[in-house]
């Protein structure tokens, strides 16, 4: 079944996103590598690498159902984070913001009666719910240990890193 125009528009929209996404983690990760904390680095080029990976999918969806794929200027990410913790906030609400971004499309799908894409979008909405967890839960350490103690946050990130199922 063919992609409705505005669909296909709102998926490319949704690359857009997901590849803003993964730069502003790529961001984070550099800045993470300056601040010394190297575990946080490898964990956050790792979440770059996954939300380009959702680009990915969106793009092979939009070609396996006969639509165009068209990539748009990406704003700068933002630079400069104040501290660990203040960039565990940012990628927390980022997340939160990709949510919000994939009910709309969900939304949308349903408004069209876009069975498939109902369902090519189920997925992302399950990882949503993961990716807003495992930043919650970063968070919350990074405030327990406080700034001084990041090190040891560090160990605990580096253990869950290694039981993490990989990306599908
Ligand atoms: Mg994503």
């Amino acid at each position: 079944m063919m992609l409705s125009d505005s669909m296909n528009k709102a998926l490319n929209g949704q690359i857009a996103n997901e590849l803003f996404a993964s730069m502003t983690y790529r961001q984070m990760a550099f800045e993470f590598d300056v601040m010394g904390l190297k575990v946080f680095a490898a964990k956050f080029q790792s979440q770059a690498d996954e939300e380009h990976d959702h680009a990915m999918r969106i793009a092979k969806y939009i070609l396996d159902s006969g639509g165009n794929v068209e990539l748009s200027a990406l704003d700068k990410p933002q630079s400069g984070y104040k501290s660990a913790q203040a960039m565990v906030e940012a990628a927390l609400a980022s997340e939160i913001k990709v949510s919000k971004q994939i009910y709309g499309l969900m939304d949308q799908a349903e408004s069209e009666k876009d069975h498939s894409t109902r369902s090519f979008l189920k997925w992302f909405i399950d990882e949503q719910v993961e990716e807003v967890s495992t930043m919650s839960d970063l968070l919350q350490l990074v405030k327990m240990a406080g700034e001084s103690n990041l090190v040891l946050v560090e160990q605990r990130l580096h253990e869950l890193m290694k039981t993490e199922t990989p990306a599908e």
